[in-house]
């Protein structure tokens, strides 16, 4: 039997739409965000929102109680609780990602790092296939992403945070994607040892803020985003310092290292790439605004 408490009409939900708008005017955050909400929680479309047609329907189905959602909305006013951790989704590439706090809320740049192994491996047939590994997981996007984007490779997503990995699990099982990818918890390369210099390719979007600097982040991020997957250390490369250093014991000839940094540390991550030895063609690649956002070697 349908939820009464889920189940509202039409003219409510869009008062209900209006004094939420007002109290995002007050405080500053962009009224797109209410609608954003309701396409998720009620179902309604862009359009119905836009030209207010939802309001003429006798009953519309939602997810949450309209108390709890207000609950959850003023959240988002007061204590700048992200939007995703309320729908519980984020869009990333042509996915639909679940996502709860204990994973980062899937960023736009990183959707480049799929294209940018694409067009990496454009004539390695051999290297699209085998063992490729997602190191910090997270939600498990680019994990997706790569099983999407080669179709006859084994994916090896690894995480420290078991609450990580459950929400990874759900994502590849969302879209069929569970015999493609092993999930292991754990450090960095220390759960694939049983498969050294084997691997196509690394990709990764390690922390990488300084530890110093992460209450400089947008509240959202440092309020509720988990601080395992922002804090790079001291000087926010502490991790892609590990990455460089284990990985060509991992990768065999001609794979693939990938990852995603913050602005300004191409030139250190470059070097610290050339003194390893281990590595050639080192490349830096801009993200959409024009930062220098993606480092990409391939093991000599
Ligand atoms: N790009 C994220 C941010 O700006 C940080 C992600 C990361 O540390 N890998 O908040």
């Amino acid at each position: 039997m349908a939820d009464k408490q889920l189940q509202i009409s039409g003219l409510e939900l869009s008062q209900w739409r209006d004094t939420a708008i007002s109290a995002a005017v007050s405080a500053n955050v962009s009224k797109t965000e209410v609608d954003w909400l309701l396409q998720e929680i009620a179902g309604l479309d862009r359009l119905s929102l836009r030209l207010g047609s939802f309001k003429d329907r006798s009953q519309i189905q939602l997810k949450l109680p309209l108390q709890e959602l207000s609950i959850l909305w003023q959240q988002r006013l007061n204590e700048s609780l992200p939007v995703q951790y309320i729908t519980k989704v984020a869009c990333w590439r042509h996915f639909n990602i679940t996502v709860s706090q204990s994973v980062l809320i899937p960023r736009p740049e990183t959707e480049s790092l799929i294209d940018l192994a694409i067009a990496a491996t454009a004539d390695k047939p051999t290297i699209r296939e085998g063992h490729w590994a997602d190191l910090g997981t997270g939600s498990g996007i680019i994990a997706l992403g790569l099983c999407h984007a080669f179709s006859n490779a084994k994916i090896h997503a690894v995480d420290f945070s078991s609450e990580a990995l459950a929400v990874a699990r759900l994502n590849a099982d969302n879209y069929s994607l569970s015999n493609r990818i092993v999930f292991y918890q754990g450090s960095w390369w220390e759960p694939l040892d049983f498969l050294k210099g084997e691997f196509s390719g690394m990709v990764s979007n390690p922390p990488y803020i300084p530890t110093s600097t992460l209450s400089e982040l947008q509240p959202e991020v440092f309020k509720h985003e988990p601080h395992l997957a922002l804090d790079g250390g001291n000087d926010g490369l502490e991790c892609i310092r590990h990455l460089i250093e284990t990985s060509s014991d991992y990768l065999k000839p001609g794979g693939i290292w990938l990852v995603e940094m913050m602005m300004g540390q191409a030139p250190r991550v470059t070097q610290m790439l050339r003194d390893r030895g281990t590595y050639s063609k080192i490349e830096i690649h801009c993200d959409l605004a024009g930062i220098e956002r993606f480092a990409l070697a391939y093991k000599s």
